[in-house]
This record gives structure tokens, sequence and C-alpha cells, in this order.
């Protein structure tokens, strides 16, 4: 077997071009199978042992849409170099995707030197990259690994094998690594039909959406409520967003779904006159483009008055594209929604977007709540978050209240909202109605 990774007949044959990436003159997927059918079909001597690394660069879109494509390249190119540095000249590395690169290294023997390999290039990749600019990107690699012939010993089965392992790598990214085991297989059928189920479920009319309380903390008067999706399973039962939100993010159905969320949620409170109601946006709906003309045209459909609606987003938005999350806030500000920060606390921590970005509410995260009772840290946190509020301008939310200490706590500290299993759960419409009309004989 030649070096790997020899130009095969010079730059300017077409053959070379057909086999190769020009970006970073690694072989393509083309080549890479060639290479590895061949290995597989005839080891050199005492070297059966075969590893496919598949590797993915996992903030490579940020860096492009940061830094610009000609920096996106730059990274791309340093990247197979750096690799390239960590593998024998009988290896070979390939770039077979946007920012996917396979390595597969044989001759390894044991786990000893598969885990070396991997080491190398995580500390390759792990320096940070200095752009022509001055700019500096910090990629981080997650890596999937299997073995042959132990995992599978035909070339195509082989890198499936990887890319499973690469795709578990990632939910546990950022910079992780996992070897191939037989369930990824299993989880990955299961993953399908969920996503098929998905799919048929927003027509089937498969989610339910409940309604949680959020009450002024000093009089705990009803003011409004967070809306909260459920999916009615016809197989699994009833299940909750964290084992369906984050593969609808993934396949973009978040996208339909968000929109069945605001419209049910506007036409629902449009209905009760004092309600506010506060809807969960997803990240990837703020890719689209979509998001503001969707607002507007749900505001339209369902008559209820824009102020009265509150779009409840994560630090992640921010993090993704500045600029543009920046553009696409100050278009719904300016149709009248209000804006908070969920979660917050959790994410980046970095207080210089509070500032720029038109916020109305900072909703603590209920980890923080939780502890008030316990730990003095999470009191300081409540209260720094507390006076962030106050000196910005804005409202703060305090969410998971659980116990009336909690709600003492809040008070005392001047918490402007509170919302809570202790406050109320969350609830479907026709419980809505029974708590708002149990609160009237109360008062
Ligand atoms: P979140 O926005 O932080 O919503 C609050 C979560 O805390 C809800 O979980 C709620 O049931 C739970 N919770 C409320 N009070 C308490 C309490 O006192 N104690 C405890 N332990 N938990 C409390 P849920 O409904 O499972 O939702 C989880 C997450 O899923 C939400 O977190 C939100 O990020 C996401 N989500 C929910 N509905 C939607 C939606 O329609 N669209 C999108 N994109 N995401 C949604
Ligand atoms: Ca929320
Ligand atoms: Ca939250």
């Amino acid at each position: 077997m030649s070096d790997a990774n020899d130009v095969a007949g010079g730059p300017w044959k077409s053959e070379y071009l057909a086999l190769h990436d020009p970006v970073t003159s690694l072989p393509n997927r083309v080549l890479m199978m060639e290479f590895l059918a061949g290995a597989l079909s005839s080891p050199r001597e005492g070297q059966r042992a075969l590893a496919v690394f598949a590797l993915d660069i996992d903030n490579f879109k940020h860096i492009n849409e940061t830094f610009g494509l000609t920096a996106g390249d730059l990274v791309l190119a340093e990247a197979a170099r750096r690799i390239r540095r960590c593998i024998r000249d009988n290896d070979l590395v390939a770039r077979v995707g946007a920012d996917e690169f396979v390595v597969v290294a044989t001759g390894l023997t044991g786990a000893r030197s598969v885990e070396g390999l991997f080491r190398r290039l995580q500390t390759a990749l792990g320096v940070p990259f200095t752009l022509p600019g001055g700019g500096v990107a910090y990629p981080t690699a997650d890596i999937g690994i299997t073995l042959a012939p132990q995992d599978a010993e035909e070339a195509d089965a082989l890198l499936h094998c990887a890319e499973l392992a690469l795709a578990r790598a990632r939910s546990e990214g950022p910079g992780a690594c996992c070897f191939f085991a037989a369930d990824m297989n299993d989880e990955l059928a299961g993953r399908r039909t969920l996503e098929g189920d998905l799919r048929r479920a927003i027509t089937a009319n498969e989610f339910v959406l409940l309604f949680q309380p959020r009450c002024d903390a000093k009089t705990l008067q009803l003011l409004g409520v967070e809306a909260l999706i459920r999916w009615d399973h016809p197989q699994l039962g009833r299940l909750v967003p964290d084992e369906f939100v984050p593969l609808a993010e993934k396949s973009g159905l978040v996208v339909p779904l968000g929109e069945w969320v605001l419209r049910k949620a506007c036409d629902t409170i449009s209905r009760l006159p004092e309600l506010n109601v506060s809807v969960n946006v997803s990240v990837v709906q703020f890719r689209g483009g979509e998001l503001v003309t969707t607002v507007e045209s749900v505001l339209k459909a369902t008559d209820l008055p824009a102020h009265r609606l509150e779009l409840e987003i994560t630090e992640s938005v921010l993090i993704e594209n500045t600029d543009k999350a920046l553009d696409i806030l100050e278009r719904l500000k300016g149709l009248g929604v209000r804006l908070s920060m969920d979660d917050f606390g959790t994410g980046y921590s970095s207080l210089g977007y509070l500032r720029t970005f038109p916020f109305d509410a900072l909703k603590i995260d209920r980890r923080f709540v939780g502890d008030l009772d316990q730990s003095k840290g999470a009191l300081a946190i409540v209260q720094a978050i507390l006076g962030l509020g106050r000196a910005l301008g804005m409202q703060v939310v305090a969410e998971g209240v659980e116990t009336e200490s909690q709600l003492q706590c809040l008070k005392a500290d001047a918490c402007d909202e509170v919302q809570g299993f202790y406050l109320g759960r969350p609830m479907t419409e026709e419980a809505l109605h029974a708590y708002i009309a149990e609160r009237r004989v109360v008062c």
C-alpha cells in the first residue's frame, strides 16, 4: 500500500480533483471508502486491527458566521494539517463533509494505541486557531471511534458504526469522544421512528398545551401563564418536552411545532381577558427567518393584543448569531410583544448582552430557587439577579417555587413574579378555568 495521502498523479489531473477536497487537499469520501475497503480486504502483515475515527468540528458553523467563509476554509485547512501530523504515513485522513473528517488508522494494537491517537487528535485540534485578521477561533472536535474486525468487517458497515459513535459523542459534546457500542443501532432505530412519529403527530393532533400560573410575588394575584407542551404518544403515553423537543430541534420540526404552540396559546388566552401568556421559543426558530411574520400573523388571527404575549428565549439564541438575533428581537419588540430571558444564570454568563438586547424580564432558573432554603450561595445568586434586573429596569420572575419559605425569601428581596408548583402546576385549559374561578371565590 502506498502512502494513502499521496497525490495520485499530481494536482492537475481530473482524477485528482474527483478524489480530493479542494479546500484541504485531503482525499474525499470516495477515495476514503476505496482505501478502507482495501485495508480491510488485504491487511498488511500483522495489521488486521483497524480503527475508524469520525471527527466533527462542532462549532464550525459559528466560526463561519463570525469570521467569514474564507476564515472558515483556513480553519479547515489547518485542522487537516494538524490531523495529518497525528497519523502515520500509511494511515489516511479524508474530509467527508462540511466539517467532518474521517481517519482510517491501520496497525493499531489494543485500546491503548487507539486511545493514544484519540488524545493526540484532541490535543492537536484543541490549540486555538489564529486567523489572518487577528481573530482567534476555538474549535472543539467530537470524535466517534469504531474498531475492525470486532464492530464490523465491511467498509460501509464500519463507517456507519463510526457515524453512530460520532452522533453519541455529539450529544455528549462539546469535545466528547465515544466508542461504538451495539446499543447505538437500536437507539438510532428508536430515534428514527420517533422522528417519523413526530412528523405525523402535528397533523394527528397529538400535542397538548398545558398552562402554568405566573403570579405577582406580593399579592399572589394571577398575572399570566406559561404555555408548556406535552405529547400524547399513541404507544409511549404522555411525553414531556425533554423527551422530544431536542429531536424536534435536530430535525427542524420544531418550527411547525413552535407555530402550533404559539397559535394554540394565543387563541386560548385571547378568551381569558386579563391574562398574559408566555411561550417558549427555540433557538432553531430564530434561524429560519420566519419567526417575526409568524408571530405577527398569529396575533392577527387570534386577536390577542401584542402586549399580552411574552416570548421566552434562552441565552443560546444570543450566542449563536448576535447581530441576526438582535435584529429579530428588535423586530419582535416592534410588534409590541414582551421578551424574557429564560433559565437565567445557567448559560454563558455574559452580562454584556443584557444591556444590548431589549428584554422586559429575566427568569431566574429553578435550580437557584430550589436551593434557596439550603444554600447561602443560591441566595446570593438570586439576590444578585434581582439587583441586576432592578438596575436594568427589567422585571424578575422566579421559577420553580415549591415552598412557602422560598416564596418568603423571594418576597423579602422584592422579586416581581413567581412561578412554580407552590402556586400551581402546569394544567389543562379546563383546569385553568377552574383555577381562576376558585381564586375569584377566595378573593
Ligand atoms: P422551562 O421553560 O424552564 O419551563 C419550566 C419547566 O419547569 C416546566 O417543565 C415546568 O413543568 C417545570 N416546573 C415548573 N414549576 C416547577 C417547580 O416548582 N418545580 C419543578 N421541579 N419543576 C417546575 P416542562 O414542562 O417539562 O418543560 C421543560 C422545558 O421544555 C421548558 O423549560 C422549556 O425549555 C421546554 N419547553 C416546554 N414547552 C415548550 C415549547 O412549547 N416549545 C419549546 N421550544 N420548548 C418548550
Ligand atoms: Ca420557559
Ligand atoms: Ca425556565
